[in-house]
This record gives C-alpha cells, structure tokens and sequence, in this order.
C-alpha cells in the first residue's frame, strides 16, 4: 500500500520553529501510511481572495489558488494542506478555522484564532486543524467523540478540549479507505 504523501505549506509567514512543531505534532497522530512533509518556504496569500471591508481571506479561493499553485508541480495524489496567518471565512459563515475542499484534494487552516503567546499551545491547536482537515480530505466527516480531532470546533475552547489526534473509530475508517482506495 502506498503511502499518502501530504504537503504542508506555510502561507504568509516563515515561522521555522512553529511549523516543526506542528509537523512533530502532527506527523505523531497520523496514521503509519500518510507522510507529512512541510513546504521549506512560504506562499503568500493571493490578494484577491482578501477581503478588504472583513479583514479575512475567502477560504474557498485560497483552497483554489493552492490547487493551481501546485497541479503542475506534484503527483495528483498529493494532498495539500495550506496553514495560512490571518482568518478565514466562506459564505455566511463568520469564520472558519480551517475549510477542506476534497474534490482538489485541498484543504487550508487559519491561524489568527489559534494563535497564542506559547508556541507549544499554538502549534498543538494548528496540528489539531490540520488533522481534522486532512481528515476531510481523506474522506472522514465530522466525528461525534469531543475528544477526537474530527470533532466539529465552534470556539476556540473547543478545539483545547480535543485530544491530540484521530479517535480509534475514525483511525478504523480511515485505514478502511486507504485499503479499499
Ligand atoms: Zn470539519
Ligand atoms: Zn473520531
């Protein structure tokens, strides 16, 4: 079974210390098959999918941006999870700690809600979301369990309040798409 390769891809800063972290974070509560990578330079943002008047981007265009950005750069079953300073939103929503857009194997999180003064706390909710979008991406949906990464996050608290990763129903699921994809 080949492994799924995910590329995580800094947008709008160069913090190196932060995204090792996250990467540690995250690469330790992914299943054995996925490979994460972090992008060694950062992608800014596209201005046009700033909203001038909210002060947000608009997370389905940044999810598009990333998929031109890269469709000729990778294999197409590389999954590309951008991490982007600033907040998101789509439609009515206010905002959105992260959007997942599977059918361009595409997802982004938002930092600006995440973002504290400890680097460990900071980097632990961003690998949180990154999870739980890769997660979409794979083809999970939200997870009834608070504890489980996939749990739906409305308020920051929320997103402390989950454990560090995958609970075992999902991990079940997840190993049961990758044998059958
Ligand atoms: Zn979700
Ligand atoms: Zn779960």
């Amino acid at each position: 079974m080949n492994a799924r390769i995910v590329i995580v891809q800094p947008m709008g800063f160069r913090d190196r210390s932060l995204m090792q972290r996250v990467l540690e974070l995250a690469s330790q509560e992914a299943p054995p098959w996925v490979r994460i990578h972090a992008a060694p330079w950062s992608v800014e943002p596209p201005i046009e999918a700033f909203d001038w008047k909210r002060r947000q981007y608009r997370a389905d265009l940044i999810n598009l941006f990333l998929h031109e950005f890269y469709k000729t750069r990778e294999p197409s079953n590389v999954l590309v999870v951008g991490v982007v300073r600033g907040d998101g939103f789509i439609g009515e929503l206010n905002f959105v700690f992260g959007l997942a857009s599977p059918q361009i194997s595409v997802a982004t999180v938002y930092t600006a809600r995440l973002e504290t003064a400890s680097l460990d706390k900071t980097a632990s909710r961003i690998a949180k979301e990154i999870l739980h979008e890769m997660g979409h991406l794979l083809g999970l949906n939200h997870c009834s369990n608070p504890s489980c990464v996939m749990s739906f996050s409305n308020t920051v608290d929320e997103v402390d309040k989950k454990g560090p990763g995958f609970c075992d129903t999902c991990l079940r699921k997840l190993s049961f798409k990758h044998k059958s994809a």
